[in-house]
């Protein structure tokens, strides 16, 4: 009977409220949004900012547990909840995952395979980059980057002044570019007596770096499959996380696979978990916070995830919500502004039956004609 505390108003915190109710528990959101996502389906709700200190207060002494939806939360505010009540997963896990030249230090260090990278501060660090790295590069900022927001391609020397005066603030990270053959991410969630439980990898597609479409499985060989598992496995146990983490891999052409980020906190690319398993990321997640055994991450369908972005998609809601393949979450915001994730759509198809991109785009039914241009610009 105990209250879940989460941080972060938005649709991934208003989806682990509702398998939070499911499971019996209430929630507790911190949020600046009165009316956002999560604030409309939790039982509790404090308004304020993440560096209130006052409203971290009257927050932590509402609640049993902390989690969060949401990554930018300050290292003094983490200090402050943990003091208080448990936060899980740990501030020192959000601290790595917030800052990217930490996160790839501590993959490093785990033994986990990145892509070849510098920390760049000017321009002289930024030559020295390109030199190690080779043209094209990628210029990211090291903190609160989501949606492809805070990164540039580099392509030539005459970049570098636009990008640095562009990204800011300094460090920033230069990635070599990864010709992937597939883009990936796994789910992996870690309960408080240390199971384990990976779904499948699933692929991912981008359209203007925000996430348009998931297919699960992935179509990768199951040796591909179960690498990307393990990977996943030991991150989760590097960390000593409890709840789930999302893990993005690049597949290169070599087969091998490169760690991009981790999100420790349900993830987009797992949204396909909501229709495809028994027990989708978010029961998970909250099973794991509130120290539940975890099922198996048990998919009994293949399924396609369709993000529905920004006014053009929303444009399409009553052909979508007419259609009776799309299985519909909408997130409540009243607003579809472009770029916006405004809600997704999942299509099932039968264990094993996945089919391959062109099936995927006739089974989008209504949504097939603006994927399709998307993908093709
Ligand atoms: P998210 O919304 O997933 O948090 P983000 O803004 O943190 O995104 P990344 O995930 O680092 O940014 O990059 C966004 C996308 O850009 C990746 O999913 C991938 O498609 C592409 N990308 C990023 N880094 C590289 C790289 N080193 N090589 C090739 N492509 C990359
Ligand atoms: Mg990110
Ligand atoms: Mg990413």
């Amino acid at each position: 009977n105990s209250i879940i505390g989460i941080i972060g108003g938005g649709q991934l915190g208003r989806m682990s409220a509702m398998a939070a109710a499911k499971l019996g528990f209430r929630t507790h959101i911190l949020t600046q949004e009165a009316d956002g996502p999560a604030a409309q389906v939790s039982h509790g709700i404090t308004i304020g900012a993440y560096d209130d200190f006052d409203a971290l207060n009257n927050f932590v002494q509402s609640v049993d547990v902390v989690t969060f939806e949401f990554e930018n939360i300050s290292a003094d505010a983490l200090d402050f909840l943990s003091k208080h009540r448990p936060v899980r997963p740990s501030g020192q896990i959000l601290r790595i995952s917030q800052d990217r030249i930490a996160e790839k230090t501590f993959l490093t260090n785990a033994g986990i395979p990145v892509a070849p990278w510098c920390s760049v501060t000017d321009l002289p660090s930024l030559q020295n980059a390109a030199e190690t790295l080779g043209f094209p590069f990628i210029l990211k900022t090291t903190r609160e980057g989501y949606d492809g927001k805070g990164q540039c391609r580099i392509y030539s020397a005459d970049d570098f002044d636009n990008a640095l005066s562009t990204l800011s603030p300094h460090p920033l990270v230069a990635e070599g570019m990864v010709n992937f053959t597939c883009e990936l991410s796994v789910m992996v969630v870690r309960g408080t007596d240390g199971t384990i439980r990976c779904f499948d990898p699933a692929q991912n597609h981008h359209v203007n770096g925000i996430l348009d479409l998931t297919l699960a499985p992935a179509p990768v060989t199951a040796e591909v499959a179960h690498k990307a598992q393990a990977l996943a496995a030991q991150i989760a146990e590097q960390l000593d996380l409890t709840g789930i983490t999302g893990v993005e891999m690049f597949l290169d052409h070599k087969a091998n696979l490169l760690v991009n980020e981790i999100a420790p906190r349900p993830h987009n690319s797992g949204h396909w978990t909501m229709d495809a398993c028994p027990a989708d990321q978010f029961d998970m997640h909250i099973r794991a916070v509130t120290g539940m055994p975890l099922p198996p991450a048990r998919r009994h369908s293949d399924a396609v995830m369709k993000n529905l972005v920004g006014p053009d998609d929303m444009a399409l809601w009553p052909q979508i919500i007419a259609a009776p393949a799309l299985l519909p979450h909408l997130y409540g915001k009243a607003e579809a502004r472009p770029g916006r994730k405004m809600g997704h759509v999942n299509i099932l198809f039968p264990y094993g039956s996945l089919p391959g991109e062109f099936g995927v785009q006739d089974a989008l039914g209504p949504l097939a004609d603006i994927t399709a241009t998307r993908h093709s610009a």
